[in-house]
């Protein structure tokens, strides 16, 4: 059987963690065996669902590399992909489930239900549809239908049966249909149910394997109920534990962001998200943590996934984003700041080609520093001000070094008079003024470093003045010239 998987979203709000982990499992899965990737749109809550959240879930799924064969967009042989698109489908299939009596009518009202409802709750028995409506005769419909009932249409769950899923996942599974009581398949306003709509979806997509969160296992048996009623073959099935967060409580906002939106927009790169996400739960053997998307195609399979919870590292995710900005070419990381830095309002676009090339330069410095792309704008700070602000105690210490005064001025002299700074012009003034002061190494550095940063640590000193430029140099060694004065004073 061919392998055909689906992502079937709802698009009632922003696309969470969980469900673009989905996503990838079943496009892992679907390109690592050749398969077809469909991605289709569960619609059926009308109040909550919007074209725009479908909108974004695309184009997050876009973002992250996973694209897909057929389906919402682009097409296939499954026309329409929108469930609410898909609804005459479901009432044909609601038809025949009633006709073979496989399902019926309910007409209970609300109230109904909820005394039904109360009543188990007060015996201590489990919750569920005791069946009022199961045997209604022809007069008794009619005479409901006329009193202007709305009837559901609920699927009749057999007695005494057990459900197997021999989840790839979990093993073996089993539930007891006793205990789940005749489930609606199609609400009184004629718009089915999650749990009709998608077994009619999977069955005519011919879909071979349902890979899903794990919240949706109790769902299963119902689906399974509906395929056997229909005479269809069963998809296999593979439940994907939970996400939790550090505390291990189901990952929630408490936790930190949950949308791919907001870690899309503090500048996580995708492959960094998409690294990350198949390394919850699934796991490849070994100690080898950076995996691109066509080596996780490569290597992921469903024996891999574990049973148990995923914990999200933040840790993890920061440190293999930091990996890829490193890594990746200095053109389109220099693109992506660019957005960072002017929405700091440090530059405007368009930038001139100079700028650009300052702009680069700037970004090769700092990009060793940044988990993620957003925090460009703390570390691209300080050339963008010529205020430094000298805060650590460690940098005041150095600034009171009896050399510094002198070491500044000497430098500021060279620096102002010397051609245009660059790295290697850098060096050697630095190199100069040790020289002509016989001092040495740190003493000239640290002052140098806090004077031009107002911290002791950073990049490379020779690259940080070349960015800085002649200007910018100078005014900050005169400023931290004063600021030693002020220190002398003191003291
Ligand atoms: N619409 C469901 C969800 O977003 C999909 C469930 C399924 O894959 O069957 O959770």
């Amino acid at each position: 059987m061919p392998v055909r998987v689906r992502f079937a979203p709802s698009p009632t709000g922003p696309f969470h963690i969980g469900g673009a982990r989905s996503a990838l499992f079943n496009w892992l899965f679907a390109r690592r065996y050749g398969g077809t990737f469909i991605v289709r749109i569960e619609d059926t809550d009308l109040e909550r669902s919007t074209r725009e959240s479908e909108e974004n879930i695309l184009n997050a799924l876009r973002w992250l590399g996973l694209d897909w064969d057929e389906g919402i967009q682009v097409g296939g042989p499954n026309e329409p992909y929108r469930q609410t698109e898909r609804l005459d489908l479901y009432r044909r299939y609601a038809d025949t489930l009633l006709e073979s009596g496989q399902a019926y009518r309910c007409y209970c009202t609300e109230e109904e239900l909820a005394a039904e409802r109360e009543e188990l709750l007060e015996k201590g028995e489990m919750v569920r549809y005791r069946g009022r409506c199961r045997n209604l005769t022809p007069q008794a419909r009619a005479a409901l239908e006329a009193a202007g009932r709305k009837p559901v249409i609920r699927f009749r769950v057999p007695e005494d049966y057990v459900i197997q899923v021999n989840d790839l996942v979990r093993s073996e599974v089993s539930f007891d249909c006793s205990g789940i009581g005749d489930f609606i398949i199609v609400k009184s306003d004629g718009i089915p149910t999650y749990n009709f709509a998608v077994v009619i979806d999977d069955h005519t997509m011919e879909i071979s394997h349902v890979i899903r969160a794990e919240e949706h296992l109790s769902n299963t048996p119902r689906q399974i109920l509906i395929f056997e009623a229909l005479g269809w073959q069963i998809p296999e099935f593979a439940h994907v534990s939970l996400i939790l967060g550090q505390d291990r409580s189901k990952m929630s906002k408490r936790h930190g962001a949950t949308a791919i939106e907001q870690y899309q927009a503090k500048g996580y790169l995708p492959e960094a998200l998409v690294n990350f996400l198949a390394l919850l739960g699934w796991s490849p053997g070994g100690e080898e943590e950076v995996f691109s998307l066509e080596q996780l195609v490569e290597h992921f399979s469903l024996e891999r996934v574990s049973k148990s919870p995923a914990v999200f590292d933040l840790d993890k995710l920061n440190w293999l984003n930091g990996h890829y900005i490193r890594t990746a070419s200095l053109e389109r990381i220099t693109g992506l700041a660019i957005s960072y830095l002017e929405k700091a309002g440090y530059i405007s676009q368009p930038l001139t080609a100079k700028k650009y090339e300052w702009v680069t330069m700037l970004v090769a410095l700092v990009r060793d520093y940044l988990d993620c792309l957003e925090e460009i704008t703390d570390h691209a700070a300080i050339f963008f001000s010529d205020k430094i602000d000298i805060e650590e105690d460690e940098a005041r210490e150095i600034m009171a070094g009896n050399q510094v005064p002198a070491v500044l001025e000497a430098l500021k002299a060279k620096v102002t008079a010397g051609p245009a700074l660059t790295e290697a012009g850098a060096r050697l003034l630095l190199k100069e003024v040790g020289k002509e002061l016989g001092v040495k190494g740190k003493e000239i550095f640290m002052p140098v470093r806090v004077a031009l940063t107002g911290k002791t640590h950073g990049p490379d000193l020779n690259r940080i003045m070349a960015i800085l430029g002649q200007t910018g140099v100078a005014n900050r060694l005169e400023q931290a010239g004063a600021y030693t004065a002020v220190l002398k004073g003191r003291a």
